[in-house]
């Protein structure tokens, strides 16, 4: 085989040709392995397109030896001495030339780089480092530069409703938020905080048109969310979600009732540790309860506790209003369901009832627009995963940039 036909057959480097090609045994003690070092040269008397004006040239300024990394070939780690020119423009004096296989300030390979990238998919960074002999920072940089690229900037147009969301970075000191899409569940921005100022930024990105169209906004009542988007989003209805609601609800009306409940009991009594035991279990969804053995502690504990049962069927009924498609309708079932609250004198329970009436409209508007935010339902986990890929947060812009991967939506 010539030289030029085992080019060929590698794929080819555009503008040279093969010098020597050697196979290297590296006697490491930690990584013994085998490389492959092949000579490139620069082929003589043809056009070199200048690297900062894209001008073409004949003339070399001058050139040195670069070692770049390529693909492996065979599973050898291969390396080139690249000789790198200075071209001669007549525009720009002294400049890089461009080539299109590698990248101005890269130590590896176009092919190399989409390799890693596409693996850095799958793989956390310090896998793929430690597959290709890598560093962990150049191939964490190589896997953001690919992002970035494919991600930013965003693709707005024609979004006409957002569902925005929180979570904790680090056990609940950090937060950022999450901006989605809810017809595709297409993450479309992240950011550190969750304060009005925090997502700012992406109001500006969307620009005043983008921001005019918006329709609808689903969020956590409870966030801060809520007075930002009426103030960038002039013809935006602000949705209050079930899922934040039922949460809350869990929270402080639920949980603060067993609490209370337990602490009736005698100490050490069977239905202290029975009512203490059941957290999990009355805050559960009663169709996600799989075991019969649970079913019937549950329906035990209810027909035993007045209290619980009351917080318990309330909790269940207020998913009627969120089923109405009309707002008259929502608004009945509102005044139905407060009425029960009223009744039943429980403390956490009116309380609540007056929190849900300061956001009344909100909850009412869902009707109208039945979004959901509910993402991060899907996404914890995926952060998880996320974060021991890309150790972390360490670098938050790399962190968001994979999630945002993670979530390109379910169509278009
Ligand atoms: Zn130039």
């Amino acid at each position: 085989m010539t030289k030029e036909e085992l080019s060929d057959l590698l794929g080819g480097w555009q503008g040279y040709h093969l010098g020597t090609v050697e196979r290297i045994q590296i006697s490491d003690t930690k990584r013994p392995h085998t490389e492959v070092w092949i000579e490139l040269l620069r082929n003589q008397g043809e056009e070199m397109m200048c690297s900062n004006c894209g001008n073409l040239t004949c003339k070399i300024h001058d050139w040195d030896d670069r070692w770049i990394r390529d693909l492996p070939i065979f599973d050898m780690e291969t390396k080139l001495r690249v000789q790198r020119c200075r071209v001669k423009c007549p525009n720009c004096g002294p400049k890089l030339e461009a080539i299109p296989w590698l990248n101005r300030y890269s130590r590896v390979t176009e092919r190399l780089a989409a390799s890693i990238a596409r693996l850095c998919g799958l793989l956390p960074v310090e896998h793929v480092a430690s597959w290709f002999g890598l560093g962990w920072d150049q191939v964490k940089k190589i896997d953001k530069a690919a992002l970035d690229l494919r991600l930013n900037p965003a693709d707005l147009t024609g979004i006409e409703e957002l569902a925005m969301d929180e979570f904790a970075l680090h056990k609940g000191h950090r937060y950022a938020t999450v901006i989605a899409d809810p017809s595709t569940k297409r993450v479309l921005w992240i950011g550190e905080g969750r304060s009005r100022e925090d997502i700012r930024p992406f109001f500006e990105m969307l620009g005043p048109d983008g921001c005019a169209r918006i329709k609808a906004v689903a969020m956590d009542m409870n966030g801060g969310f809520e007075a930002e988007v009426r103030a960038q989003c002039p013809n935006a209805e602000v949705v209050f979600d079930f899922f934040h609601v039922v949460m809350t609800y869990g929270r402080e009306v639920i949980d603060s009732v067993r609490k209370e409940e337990a602490g009736k009991c005698g100490a050490n009594s069977p239905a202290r540790k029975l009512i203490k035991g059941s957290r999990w279990l009355l805050l559960k969804n009663r169709e996600n309860i799989n075991k019969e053995k649970d079913i019937v502690k549950l329906d035990e504990l209810l027909a035993a506790n007045e209290q619980l049962m009351t917080v318990y069927v309330l909790k269940d009924d207020l998913k009627e209003i969120w089923r109405q498609r009309s707002a008259e309708a929502a608004f009945d079932c509102w005044i139905g369901w407060m009425h029960r609250a009223f009744d039943s004198n429980i403390k956490q329970l009116i309380d609540f009832t007056g929190r849900m009436s300061r956001h009344l409209m909100g909850i009412l508007a869902h009707a109208k627009h039945p979004l959901h935010t509910g993402l991060l339902e899907g996404m914890n986990n995926t952060i998880k995963v996320i974060k021991r890929m890309a150790y972390g947060f360490r670098d938050a812009e790399y962190f968001f940039l994979k999630i945002r991967a993670a979530f390109p939506g379910n169509h278009g």
